[in-house]
């Protein structure tokens, strides 16, 4: 038996990394699986692994969005997963940035998770099930310089989250996944480029390594089955622990013990 067993599901840049992975883990797990993304043979590609249905869309589009949620929704016989996944990143200082790029970033990030939960609610609500998981980072809870509007946006989605959780309870269950670093397309520069920066990260991070996209979608199926059937509204941090440091006293036992004489 599957976690997600009769489940139809929706998944939102499910052509390439994290939403990748969620696609095959949801199948796994029983899901009828629909696979949207701005690349639509990437999504053919996935939806083919796993049997499953490819819809290229912009999620940034509503409109669109919604035809689409409609469409993938008849074509799976209902819908009871939606995971608003699809985003891109950006660096720029911030009053550097190009109005049509900061509005780019804040449409597909924020604007895409807001038309994913309007066109799968009614829907839901119809069925009267469902769980809606959206994507935030830890750049929403702890931001770096030079990613303002990725960081504002990820940050108005665990808002976001919280407020469609308290309107559409008790059908509808919203949480929304943070993840930390993440090896895929989107950090593929930094891994290529800057090692020295993941090796850095790596070693802030408790669990002595990098993420993998299926780090991710093994959380994004739990919050989806009914064993997190209590728990709503969150913005659940999946970072290996790297952003438990900055306390004040931070690292200063290590230096601490070394001078402590052995017990
Ligand atoms: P990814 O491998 O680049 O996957 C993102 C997918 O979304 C790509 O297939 C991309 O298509 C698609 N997409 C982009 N814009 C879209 C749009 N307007 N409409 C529909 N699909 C669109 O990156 P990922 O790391 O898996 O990212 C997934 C989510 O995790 C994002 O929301 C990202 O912000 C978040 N996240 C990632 C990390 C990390 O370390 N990787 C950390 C925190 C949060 P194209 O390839 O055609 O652009």
């Amino acid at each position: 038996m599957g976690l997600l067993d009769g489940h139809r599901a929706i998944v939102t840049g499910g052509g390439s990394g994290i939403g990748r992975a969620t696609c095959m883990r949801m199948a796994r797990e029983g899901a009828a699986v629909a696979v949207l993304d701005l690349d639509g043979d990437a999504a053919e590609v996935v939806a083919k692994e796993i049997d499953g249905h490819a819809f290229q869309v912009d999620v940034s589009q509503g409109d669109e969005l919604a035809r689409t949620v409609e469409q993938a929704a008849q074509a799976m016989g209902g819908l009871s997963v939606m995971f608003n996944n699809a985003g891109v990143g950006s660096f720029s200082a911030l009053h550097q940035y190009a109005l049509e790029e900061w509005d780019r970033v804040v449409r597909v990030n924020l604007y895409g998770v807001f038309h994913g939960i309007r066109a799968a609610a009614p829907l839901m609500l119809a069925g009267g099930d469902g769980r809606i998981v959206n994507t935030s980072s830890i750049s929403g809870t702890r931001p770096a310089a030079g990613e303002a509007p990725y960081s504002a946006a990820k940050a108005g989605i665990a808002a976001l989250t919280a407020s469609a959780a308290l309107e559409y309870g008790p059908v509808i269950r919203v949480n929304a996944v943070a993840p930390g670093l993440i090896r895929t397309a989107l950090t593929d520069p930094m891994f290529q480029g800057l090692p020295d920066h993941v090796d850095h990260v790596v070693g802030l991070t408790p669990v002595g390594r990098a993420g993998e996209p299926e780090d991710i979608a093994d959380v994004v199926v739990f919050l989806c089955s009914d064993l997190a059937r209590f728990l709503t509204g969150q913005n659940l941090v999946v970072d290996g622990g790297l952003t438990l440091h900055t306390s004040g006293v931070d690292g200063i036992f290590d230096r601490i013990r070394t001078l402590l004489p052995d017990p």
